[in-house]
């Protein structure tokens, strides 16, 4: 949903993508958790929203206004939802990029029932007079619409009925200090850890009547980037792929070899991101090497490496981004089965190369 760059149309390009389109919305809708009992990891925050959406309901009026940032596909719109539902009130959905001018939201909130919700996604977007439209409609719940322009221009009061505005933004840092002022509840979704998208998949699933093992769920959730919505987009791949291939089990067997049909390894890596570490390791011996010249190296724009591939590799502990340029850690060059330079900080003691076995389908060792 937010902006920037986003990989080609491929299905390879856009698997681990943590982005979704219109199609993939849809998709996603049955699998959405409805309630907060449903919704898998963020404990903490869970916590806290239990709390002010039941104080809310215990006192009769709407609750704070919230504020949600994270990364994409992490639940921010599900929550908006969930805090819908847990309140019994309606739901209305927008972005800040929908809202070109105030008069786009003036319209929006003058529509609100008493103790709707208003979700706005991408908050950040928001054309400035828009935003400071918002403000009083926060606060007061009153709204000034400007008609006429010049001299002659009007300001008309109109009342806005209590409503519990939901932000959302990916980019928390984005946003202006007034506008965050005026959130009373805010929350940060993190990653998630492997057991709890093991949960998410479990759970969706059961809801898609798709058979899975626990292998095959811990083999999908660890190349889900930490992201519910990567997670439930391989888990469609993989039942596919079981689908036509196998008797429809996803179980660890189906997982990988899916995966590597689709490209994506291990880590939950794709080829481009495998490309840019590859052309960072093999073209220019780790680094530093500047963003452009690696980007033209593997034939991407310079936004497209920085914003789509290098958030993930740097979280990853593959690359780090140092004033100099880029540089492949230790860990990103044994990821492409290479034995980091002696002089790299971390690196182990030379050790014979092992052949990379990206996609884990290297024979496994018995176990003992
Ligand atoms: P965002 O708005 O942050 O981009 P969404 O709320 O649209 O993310 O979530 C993307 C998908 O991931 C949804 O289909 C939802 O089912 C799933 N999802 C997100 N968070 C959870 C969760 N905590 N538990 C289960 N499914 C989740």
């Amino acid at each position: 949903m937010g902006a920037g760059p986003r990989r080609g149309a491929g299905v390879t390009g856009g698997l681990v993508s943590a982005h979704a389109d219109d199609a993939e919305r849809d998709a996603e809708a049955s699998v959405r958790p409805r309630r907060l009992a449903e919704f898998v990891g963020q404990p903490r925050v869970r916590e806290q929203l239990e709390l002010l959406l039941h104080g809310a309901l215990r006192r009769g009026a709407p609750p704070d206004h919230i504020l949600l940032s994270g990364s994409p596909g992490l639940g921010k719109t599900t929550l908006s939802m969930i805090v819908a539902a847990e309140l019994g009130a309606g739901l209305r959905i927008t972005s800040g990029p929908a809202i070109e001018r105030s008069g786009d939201l003036a319209a929006v909130l003058t529509s609100l029932g008493t103790g709707d919700v208003l979700f706005i996604d991408e908050i950040h977007r928001m054309a400035k007079p828009a935003e400071e439209l918002l403000y009083s409609a926060m606060e007061d719940f009153r709204v000034d619409v400007v008609v006429g322009k010049g001299p002659g221009a009007t300001a008309i009061p109109l009342d806005v009925e209590p409503f519990t505005l939901v932000g959302a933004t990916t980019r928390a840092g984005l946003l202006t200090g007034p506008m965050r002022d005026r959130f009373g509840f805010v929350a940060h979704l993190e990653f998630y850890e492997p057991a709890e998208l093991e949960r998410v998949l479990a759970r969706s699933a059961r809801i898609l009547g798709v058979e899975i093992t626990p292998d095959g769920a811990v083999e999908i959730a660890g190349r889900s980037r930490g992201t519910p919505r990567i997670a439930n987009r391989l888990l469609r791949r993989v039942r596919d792929f079981a689908e036509i291939r196998g008797e429809g089990v996803v179980d660890r067997a189906a997982a990988r070899a899916a995966l590597r049909v689709y490209d994506v390894d291990e880590l939950g890596l794709d080829r481009l991101d495998r490309a840019v570490l590859g052309a960072l390791v093999e073209s220019f011996g780790g680094g530093p090497v500047g963003l452009s010249t690696l980007a033209v190296a593997v034939g991407e724009q310079p936004d497209t490496v920085e914003e789509v591939c290098e958030p993930f590799l740097v979280r990853a502990g593959l690359l780090a981004r140092t004033p100099r340029g880029r540089v492949a850690t230790a860990a990103g060059w044994r990821h492409l089965g290479r034995t980091p330079p002696p002089t790299l900080f971390g690196a182990p003691p030379p050790s014979a190369d092992r052949q990379p076995d990206l996609f884990g389908d290297a024979p496994q060792p018995p176990s003992a």
